[in-house]
C-alpha cells in the first residue's frame, strides 16, 4: 500500500516498512521541498545533502556562492547513494538534526 504524499513525485519502485517513510510509512511531508546533491550515504537511514546557491553582495553588486548541508531521512525504498541527485522534502523533526527526508531521485 503506498500513500499520497502530495508531491508530484514518482512513487518508488519496491516497498518498505520502514514508519518513518512517507509513501509507506506514516510521516506527513510538509513546507519546503528543496533539491540537492547526495555527499555522504554511510549513515544507516540518513544522508547529508549539500545544496548550492547564490546569494547577492549588493556592495560589490555581485554574487557570491554558498552551500548548505541538511541531514535527511533516507528510507529504504528510495536508497539514496553518494552522488545521487535528490529531492528533500520537509516533515516533522525525525531526530535532533533531521527534519527533511528524500522523496525522489533525479
Ligand atoms: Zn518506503
Amino acid at each position: 500500500m503506498t500513500r499520497n504524499i502530495g508531491l508530484s513525485v514518482p512513487v518508488p519502485a519496491t516497498e518498505c516498512d520502514d514508519p518513518n517513510c512517507p509513501f509507506h510509512g506514516t510521516l506527513p511531508v510538509r513546507g519546503q521541498t528543496l533539491d540537492g546533491v547526495v555527499i555522504s550515504s554511510r549513515m544507516g537511514k540518513t544522508v547529508v545533502v549539500e545544496r548550492s546557491y547564490e546569494k547577492k553582495v549588493f556592495k560589490y553588486e555581485r554574487y557570491e556562492k554558498r552551500r548548505s548541508r541538511i541531514h535527511a531521512h533516507n528510507p529504504p525504498c528510495i536508497n539514496a547513494k553518494e552522488g545521487d541527485v535528490v529531492k528533500i522534502a520537509e516533515c516533522r523533526p525525525i531526530s535532533k538534526t533531521k527534519s527533511f527526508v528524500v522523496v525522489a531521485r533525479a
